[in-house]
């Protein structure tokens, strides 16, 4: 039954010892003739339950601050959340404001999205996450020891083109290997891309295998790749390929969303 408000004997003012259920989630209106006690009902008991409520919640401090209403006279309210109210002649004549927006709470909803709330890709709906460093080489350290990893930097997803001058700078910095549609390939090997293909290249930045003392080497891996690859990271193992943005990037459908702020809501 918590989806309903469920008040007993309510009996502020006229009203006359009543008992009644109010849905949650929905919008109810309360009806009837002048001086049958709605808005003793509305504001001096439901609202001023879920208020008070709420008050004696916070710590003495931030009591004194706000105004604590009167107990109504009433024998029970349950499944009552804290309550918000607005009255009849509001202030506001703009026809955008929104309960949120005239009472201010919907700051405080953007900035609790913005600081708690996780991001989804609007495509796929994948839940899209952003890593640190820090947090990448501490995935790839909770590997066991003796695991062989490799470190790439996605340079090229699904893009047409030779990507010629892309490869031949790859090798003139020292690179040797890539993953190059999916196969490992020596860079100095002549390698030709189909131009009306649409291509993929992982440079090979590193291959390490886990033990102690790698912290360091690990670390300046994984950045040279995040810097190589656009803020993306793959790290290889025989149990398959993990892919790390450092930006809010959805790695399957190629989209990056800007890092959520309040304003984004
Ligand atoms: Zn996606």
């Amino acid at each position: 039954m918590n989806d309903h408000i469920i008040i007993k004997g309510a009996r502020q003012h006229n009203l006359k010892n009543i008992n009644l259920n109010i849905p949650k989630n929905r919008l109810v209106v309360i009806t009837g003739v002048s001086g049958s006690g709605k808005s003793t009902l509305a504001f001096d008991t439901l609202y001023a339950e879920g208020q008070r409520r709420y008050v004696e919640s916070l710590s003495a401090y931030a009591r004194q601050f706000l105004e604590m209403m009167e107990k109504p006279d009433v024998d029970s309210i349950e499944f009552l959340s804290p309550a918000i109210s607005i009255e009849q002649k509001s202030i506001s004549r703009n026809p955008r404001s929104t309960v949120g927006t005239i009472t201010e709470v919907y700051d405080y909803m953007r900035l609790l999205f913005a600081r708690a709330g996780s991001v989804h890709c609007p495509v796929c709906g994948k839940l899209v996450q952003s890593y640190s460093v820090q947090q990448i080489v501490d995935r790839v350290l909770a590997l066991p020891e003796e695991t062989k990893v490799e470190i790439l930097s996605p340079v090229v997803r699904g893009k047409k083109g030779e990507h010629k001058k892309l490869l031949e700078k790859l090798l003139k910095d020292g690179y040797v290997r890539a993953v190059i549609d999916g196969e490992l390939r020596r860079l100095e090997d002549q390698v030709d891309l189909d131009k009306q293909v649409k291509h993929s290249i992982s440079v090979v930045i590193d291959r390490i295998k886990m033990k102690e003392g790698i912290t360091r080497r690990l670390t300046d891996s994984v950045e040279t790749a995040l810097t190589l690859g656009d803020g993306l990271v793959e790290i290889l193992t025989d149990e398959g390929t993990s892919l790390y943005s450092q930006k809010f990037t959805c790695p399957d459908c190629d989209i990056s969303i800007e890092e959520i702020e309040p304003r984004s809501f």
